[in-house]
């Protein structure tokens, strides 16, 4: 609908662009405030990655998916949540996005071998590891969230926040990042 709007060009189709700008910026920040939402209660951990810095390399196939991805409002959603966490106190702590997707939780290798065809689903080139794609990233996230919280509590110091623009602190994270397993538990489902 918009590219057809934008190539009619007329008043009226601008200002039905216009209109339809304002309607997705209100749902997604009716969205953002849901999900949020949804994940307060007293003492809450969250973990999140910003995938707003790789969007340009992401690898999500199609024009379609990567349109959708990087269209997300994911600083407004971190706002919401940091918000949300010092109202009850919980704690949201924001980490590192690179390689959640084709690094291998259990065994620590990364490569984009492990997202054959980059579809859904996630297989370790060299452990075997095989599991929905969202679901490694997450466990990622999770392992990353879990080791920021431990230096938190051993330090009292919280880097809620990377800086992008750090480059020597970024990688000093990453590798440390590299070195965290997941424990396989063949009881869980997740
Ligand atoms: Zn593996």
């Amino acid at each position: 609908m918009r590219s057809r709007l934008r190539s009619q060009g007329t008043r009226g189709a601008k200002r039905r662009l216009r209109q339809l700008t304002l309607r997705e910026r209100r749902f997604k920040a009716d969205v953002n405030h849901c999900i949020a939402q949804a994940a307060v209660m007293p003492g809450f951990l969250i973990g999140w990655d910003d995938l707003t810095d790789i969007r340009e390399r992401t690898s999500v196939r199609g024009n379609k998916n990567r349109r959708r991805r990087a269209k997300w409002t994911f600083a407004e959603w971190g706002a919401f949540i940091a918000y949300k966490a010092q109202m009850v106190g919980g704690l949201a702590i924001r980490v590192d996005a690179d390689y959640t997707s084709p690094g291998c939780p259990h065994c620590g290798c990364v490569s984009d071998k492990n997202r054959p065809g980059q579809g859904l689903t996630f297989r370790c080139k060299q452990c075997g590891l095989t599991l929905h794609a969202d679901l490694v990233g997450a466990r990622n996230v999770i392992l990353r969230t879990l080791l920021i919280r431990q230096d938190w509590m051993r330090t009292g110091l919280l880097s809620t926040a990377p800086d992008g623009s750090d480059a020597e602190a970024k990688a000093k994270r990453l590798q440390r990042f590299w070195k965290l397993r997941w424990s396989p538990d063949p009881s869980s489902a997740l």
